[in-house]
């Protein structure tokens, strides 16, 4: 699901896994070749994530970002799971390896 976004339609949340490398998440160094190349991309990318998340917002979605190697953080589970609850989604939740509540991603009819 990296890459990927799920969205709920009628609920309005939306949740971005973001590629830490594509994203510029400072897990990641840049290539020691063509780094004003790679630097630019990345900068367009991380424009491009937040226009598109405003637009969201505007739109009145709940929007989450979430970086590839923080997707298993239960800190980040638990800011999924609350945007789910304020956003009045039940009944759909499941539990990962660690035992903690998380949004049901696959299988979502009608995601991007
Ligand atoms: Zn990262």
């Amino acid at each position: 699901m990296i890459g990927k976004c799920a969205r709920w339609p009628g609920r309005k949340v939306a949740v971005f896994v973001d590629g830490c490398f594509w994203h510029g998440c400072h897990c990641k160094y840049l290539p020691r070749t063509n780094t004003e190349f790679w630097r630019d991309k990345i900068e367009t990318n991380k424009r491009r994530d937040r226009r598109v998340s405003q637009a969201l917002r505007r739109d009145g979605w709940t929007v989450i970002r979430v970086k590839e190697c923080a997707v298993r953080k239960p800190s980040t589970l638990t800011r999924i799971a609350k945007a789910f609850r304020d956003a009045g989604v039940r009944g759909n939740a499941i539990r990962d390896t660690q035992g903690h509540d998380v949004p049901r991603v696959a299988g979502t009819a009608g995601g991007a």
